[in-house]
């Protein structure tokens, strides 16, 4: 975008100028940095990211949105779910966006499928600890409930992909979900099999949890098909090399996505990280001034000048100060109202 942007005017000059003017001068090659620059130590191990260089990992669709916050609580009424594998998914790729929705009216629900065995600090707590820092990640988003599937840890491919869709379309039936939030089923570049089978699961769901006769049991039972019409695909950022057509600005959010972040304190990146350092550091008799005084301050820091780094740079690229970035799939066109229109329009007489 900015490169067409450029090239416009760049014609647009030449043309005023006549032949004799001279062409523009050649856009700067020399590396940018970010203001306010820390290096990413997430970023890098991921990624093998330069700290010298801006990059960009996304393809941007020519339908590209940036959406910004919205005043006076536009989605008061319908409800949230944020499905991920992990606890530590949605709080990393997509804590701004679920605290901005919440922020502008939603109601949600945080929705993990994996039982976290296989991921934390402590070998053998992992199950425990990460239910609970996964109810603390709902808390701090302004979730108002998390549920856990509890289906095996980088297994899930080996459960079957028709229980957990089902489970899902039996809880969007009930939490009457409009809107999800999930990783992208078609990220082809995710090492993680657990975030494929859970973007498969929840794309599935969300279209048969509507008015299909699907599972009509669900029906005899009192529920309501669900109504899913907005869908956001996080990919595993900064590597996913995704088709990105809306970056959120999650700028006033940042700090509850750090909070949320935090929340994950058996697992992922965040968590105690920084009081960690802090006291590293305190044991040679150093000190970090980017961490403040205490262990909380510590950690808030850490978290914010560290992690955050990736969606920083992505703020950047669109002068933004924080920004995630999304495939997002909105609701379709009413064709049966556009046809009913279309036919009370044009109709004669017999
Ligand atoms: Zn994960």
């Amino acid at each position: 975008m900015q490169r067409r942007k450029f090239i416009g005017k760049s014609v647009l000059g030449g043309a005023a100028l006549g032949s004799t003017a001279k062409p523009p001068a050649a856009a700067s090659t020399k590396p940018v940095r970010p203001k306010g620059y820390v290096p990413s130590a997430y970023a890098n191990s991921r990624s093998g990211w330069s700290p010298f260089t801006v990059p960009d990992y996304y393809t941007y669709a020519d339908d590209l949105v940036i959406e910004t916050p919205q005043p006076n609580k536009p989605h008061q009424g319908k409800v949230l779910a944020a499905v991920q594998a992990h606890s530590d998914d949605i709080p990393l790729y997509c804590g701004g966006l679920v605290a901005k929705l919440v922020d502008e009216g939603y109601t949600a629900y945080l929705i993990r499928i994996s039982n976290d065995e296989a991921a934390g600090r402590t070998l053998g707590t992992g199950v425990v600890a990460n239910e609970k820092d996964n109810q603390e990640v709902a808390r701090e988003l302004g979730c108002k409930k998390a549920f856990s599937f509890y289906y095996r840890n980088h297994r899930m491919d080996d459960a079957a992909e028709i229980e957990i869709r089902q489970r899902l379309i039996f809880l969007f039936r009930v939490l009457q979900v409009n809107t999800i939030i999930t990783s992208d089923p078609y990220n082809h570049y995710d090492e993680n099999p657990d975030h494929l089978v859970a973007g498969r699961a929840v794309e599935a769901a969300c279209w048969l949890s509507g008015a299909g006769k699907d599972y009509p049991e669900h029906y005899r039972a009192g529920l309501k098909p669900a109504r899913i019409r907005e869908k956001y695909y996080h990919a595993r950022s900064p590597n996913g090399h995704n088709l990105i057509n809306r970056i959120v600005d999650i700028t006033p959010y940042i700090d509850t996505k750090v909070r949320g972040n935090i929340a994950n304190k058996n697992k992922g990146p965040a968590g105690t990280a920084g009081s960690r350092l802090r006291a590293e550091l305190a044991a040679k008799g150093l000190k970090l001034p980017l961490l403040g005084d205490t262990e909380p301050s510590a950690d808030f820091h850490y978290v914010k000048h560290f992690l955050m780094e990736d969606w920083k740079r992505l703020g950047v690229r669109f002068s933004l100060g924080y920004a995630e970035a999304f495939r997002y799939i909105g609701p379709d066109s009413q064709h049966s109202q556009e046809i009913r229109k279309y036919a009370e329009q044009h109709a004669v007489k017999l």
